[in-house]
């Protein structure tokens, strides 16, 4: 007998061929797509499903995957998203001196209710502004918040923002806030420590990629001087060796920033260079990277993650793709100036695509949409995710196609990507459990969730003394530094 049987449905499977069923019909055992087909021949099949779902008038996708967001951010990253010296200021002091277990608990709880109502079942988290490894116990408290609402997680914990070590933290000790002086080998303890608790965690749904925050760990974030790129330096090298072999000891991915110039400097450490196919790199803050590097990308097997958004620079995404590269579309997470609305991620990349090359012929909507499933599955290294396929996992998000946006578009596809937004998203299965039905999260009480993150974006400002960061005297001025 089948556990879930979802019927009369439009199915955009994103499967080899891209099918797309009309009246078509899943049907679920156990966290496995079992059958998909014609909604009259699945029924016939299986007449008695212990679950029937009647999606008439929906859209069922792939559950949708956010390959870059950042845990802690939907706490606190949307404090001042205009004024990055004082929104970036803000975070550090949080993060880096406030934040307890609490705290990434609660961030969690709220993310991962945010990213379910988005249609998201996966999620890349990286935990911070860049990746902290130094305490095991924040990354773990997150994905056990994640986990509760039951969506899955990839948490990226590793080594922040180089190459001035140790860092300064505060960190509870005992119940007690301790200064710290974390040395990157101790964020790389401490990120063994979450690959041993978390990494395959809550029945599978967690995981985490080993996440130095740039590729060359030993130049400064965007160094861009000729130069200064001519060679490794020890430290790198170092930094190189250990980082692969936490990553193949734990078998798992390698989760990093680039910078324009970088990708060509990497390549030159031939055993460690955190380039090749077990890498998924950032190309939020590339400036320009040059065609040998895309070349460099494409040879490696490297695969990317992308964001369309003002503070970021324009990569050459449509290059990576013809070349083969896979590249999921992010939200960044939900800061400081986006949401968790992966849709509407889709449509800047789209519009970013045809204003750079003066051509609305690039980035189609079906485009589009692969990087945000198949595409986005291969960037995270779990291709049985991302299609609605014959033995795939069951992750799947049913979207209602009832708001007058979405009325009167043939295309489903383009009725998806143009007509649709996050919260149309009805109902969200993951790993064959229901996690939303009919807009209620399953799992938890989201009442519950709201309060406790209110509280604690309320008691990080207070604690931490940033309440300068709101409401900024800028109304009328259409440049902000010129006040
Ligand atoms: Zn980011």
């Amino acid at each position: 007998m089948m556990d879930i049987l979802i019927k009369n449905a439009t199915v955009i499977t994103m499967d080899h061929e891209r099918r797309v069923l009309y009246h078509g019909a899943v049907a679920i055992k156990g966290n496995t797509i079992a059958d998909v087909g014609p909604t009259a021949e699945l029924c016939a099949k299986y007449p008695h499903a212990a679950e029937t779902v009647d999606a008439s008038g929906q859209i069922v996708l792939p559950g949708l995957i956010n390959c870059h967001a950042h845990a802690g951010h939907c706490i606190i990253g949307k404090l001042n998203s205009d004024m990055m010296d004082k929104w970036w200021e803000a975070l550090i002091r949080v993060y880096e001196n406030h934040a307890g277990p609490d705290f990434w608990y609660a961030d969690a709880r709220l993310h991962a209710s945010a990213t379910v109502r988005n249609g998201i079942t996966t999620s890349v988290n990286v935990m911070g502004s860049t990746p902290m490894g130094d305490d095991p116990t924040l990354p773990q408290a997150h994905a056990k918040g994640f986990a509760q609402v039951g969506s899955r997680e990839i948490l990226g914990v590793g080594i922040p923002l180089a190459p001035q070590y140790p860092k300064a933290y505060t960190r509870l000790r005992n119940g007690v806030p301790t200064p710290v002086l974390a040395d990157y080998d101790d964020m790389l303890a401490g990120t063994e420590e979450t690959l041993k608790t978390v990494h395959g965690a809550y029945g599978g749904l967690t995981r985490v990629f080993v996440t130095p925050h740039q590729n060359l760990m030993g130049h400064e974030p965007g160094e861009h001087v000729p130069r200064r790129l001519m060679e490794l330096t020890p430290l790198e090298l170092d930094i190189n060796a250990k980082v692969r072999g936490l990553a193949a000891k734990y078998n798992t991915q390698i989760y990093c920033d680039t910078y324009g110039g970088w990708i060509t400097l990497a390549a030159t450490d031939k055993e460690n260079a955190l380039l090749g196919p077990d890498v998924l790199i950032g190309m939020e803050h590339v400036a320009a990277p040059n065609y040998r590097e895309l070349m460099i990308l494409a040879e490696t097997g490297t695969k990317v993650y992308y964001t369309a958004e003002g503070f970021y620079k324009r990569v050459q995404i449509s290059e990576l793709m013809s070349m083969g590269v896979p590249v999921g579309i992010t939200t960044n997470g939900c800061a400081p100036r986006t949401t968790l609305d992966l849709l509407e991620s889709l449509r800047r990349a789209i519009l970013a695509e045809r204003l750079f090359h003066d051509d609305y012929a690039y980035m189609h909507a079906r485009r589009a949409l692969e990087c945000v499933t198949v595409d986005a599955a291969r960037c995270i290294g779990d291709e049985s995710l991302g299609s609605i396929a014959v033995g795939k996992k069951a992750d799947i998000s049913i979207l209602d196609c009832s708001s007058p946006d979405m009325l009167c578009i043939s295309d489903p596809i383009e009725r998806v990507v143009y007509g649709a937004a996050g919260g149309d998203f009805d109902t969200v299965i993951v790993d064959g459990k229901f996690v939303m039905r009919a807009r209620k999260l399953v799992n938890v009480d989201e009442k519950d969730i709201l309060a406790g993150a209110n509280e604690a974006h309320e008691r990080a400002i207070r604690q931490c003394g940033i309440e300068d960061c709101i409401d900024p005297p800028i109304w009328g001025r259409t440049r902000m530094e010129l006040m």
